[in-house]
């Protein structure tokens, strides 16, 4: 469980500016390490590895991170899966990406490299809408995998960024999404990058948007697996410290992303675009607020799952991906909540780290007999009506 107290750590650096003066944002003292893991058992998954979370606020730009992360608590094994691809909402996101990319870049028959690229889909998608000839890497990918292997377009490799793989000719698109806010030393991959490209190479990097967390109170989404957790102000930081121009940086997916993208700087040339964004003017005062907002959220779930055993009314979460993983965890005992449903095949039959609740298919739904869902991300509240609907099911959403 969470705790109020939020003792300072004894070291820190901050991993964009290396600035020593941080303020203490929030301690969880026992989180599961990886949300994203699927366990075989209810046991295995009860027995997930925990660790400390203290998240803090570098005072020098902003950036805030957890400094009592052990990065080697991590093991991304071939049973970590965060694909989002399963959701018409988000193919339908990743599909305007990639064209947006194409088009404001004129990448039409370029070559692409994809770092961190999971299984694959946005760089195939890329690839296919784009002719283009993409390079994929990712040290978790495994050839048995659904989706890796090797067309005559797009290769994968089982491996984390090196020069090697910008080829002779070079590149013209680094992409990575979702990939920063996991490395222990984010800033050492942004200058390997600058080390390996050309001034014409467009890098495009996506995270989550942090100023979003602090200000929408999106609780959930504050997890071990994320050392980094960057504010508009820091990832502008980091690139342009490591020797890039920005040349854009925009909030996407209902401001829960933040997207950059920049390019080698010029000698001399220190130029930074950044376009007005509605969250940020928060800095640190939303930072002060959020410890309170966070328990504030907490208290709502408990009151939830109360108002549920008050009842004897049954409910599902909907969504095994990091904010299910860490509302379930969040309350001790919810056992008024008789499992979890997620879209993603892969993950059906599993069970959640931490709580050891499963993972069902949405067509269990109509067996199982619950009347209300929790929705974790309001951005799929329509698609999860329209399912249920189609279903012939009539459910009460309730968004914690
Ligand atoms: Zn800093």
């Amino acid at each position: 469980m969470p705790s109020s107290s939020n003792p300072l750590p004894h070291q820190v650096a901050c991993p964009v500016c290396w600035g020593k003066s941080v303020i203490p944002v929030l301690h969880l003292p026992a989180v599961p390490v990886l949300c994203n893991r699927i366990w075989p058992t209810r046991e295995a998954a009860r027995d997930a590895p925990r660790g400390e979370m203290r998240l803090v606020q570098c005072l020098q730009c902003e950036h805030l991170f957890n400094a009592a992360f052990v990065p080697d608590l991590i093991d991304y094994g071939s049973d970590y899966d965060n694909t989002l691809h399963g959701s018409a909402r988000f193919r339908a996101y990743a599909e305007e990406l990639a064209a947006d990319l194409l088009r404001r870049h004129n990448l039409f028959g370029k070559r692409i490299l994809e770092i961190g690229c999971g299984k694959g889909e946005f760089l195939k998608l890329l690839c296919h809408r784009g002719n283009c000839f993409g390079v994929g890497l990712d040290p978790g990918g495994t050839p048995a995998r659904p989706g890796f292997g090797t067309s005559d377009r797009v290769s994968f490799y089982q491996d984390s960024f090196s020069s090697k793989y910008v080829r002779e000719g070079g590149v013209d698109l680094v992409c990575c999404r979702h990939v920063l806010e996991h490395l222990h030393r984010p800033a050492g991959l942004i200058r390997r990058i600058h080390g390996a490209v050309d001034a014409h190479a467009v890098v495009f990097f996506e995270v989550p948007n942090t100023t979003h967390t602090l200000v929408r109170g999106a609780i959930w989404d504050v997890i071990y697996e994320h050392y980094s957790y960057f504010t508009p102000t820091s990832l502008v930081r980091l690139f342009q410290s490591t020797g890039f121009d920005v040349t854009d940086l925009r909030e996407s997916f209902a401001g829960q992303f933040l997207r950059i993208e920049a390019r080698k700087a010029g000698p001399g040339k220190t130029g930074v675009f950044l376009p007005p964004m509605p969250c940020q003017d928060s800095r640190f005062g939303a930072t002060k607020g959020f410890s309170e907002l966070f328990f504030q959220r907490i208290e709502k779930a408990r009151q939830i799952h109360e108002g549920l055993k008050a009842s004897g009314k049954h409910a599902v979460v909907w969504g095994a991906g990091s904010k299910g993983v860490s509302f379930l965890n969040s309350l001790p005992e919810a056992t008024m909540i008789d499992g979890v449903i997620d879209i993603n095949p892969a993950k059906q039959g599993g069970f959640i780290a931490g709580t050891g609740h499963r993972i069902l298919a949405p067509e269990t739904l109509a067996g199982l007999g619950p009347g209300i869902v929790l929705v974790m991300n309001p951005v799929y509240t329509e698609e999860i009506r329209q399912t249920t609907l189609e279903m012939g099911l009539t459910l009460e959403l309730i968004l914690p």
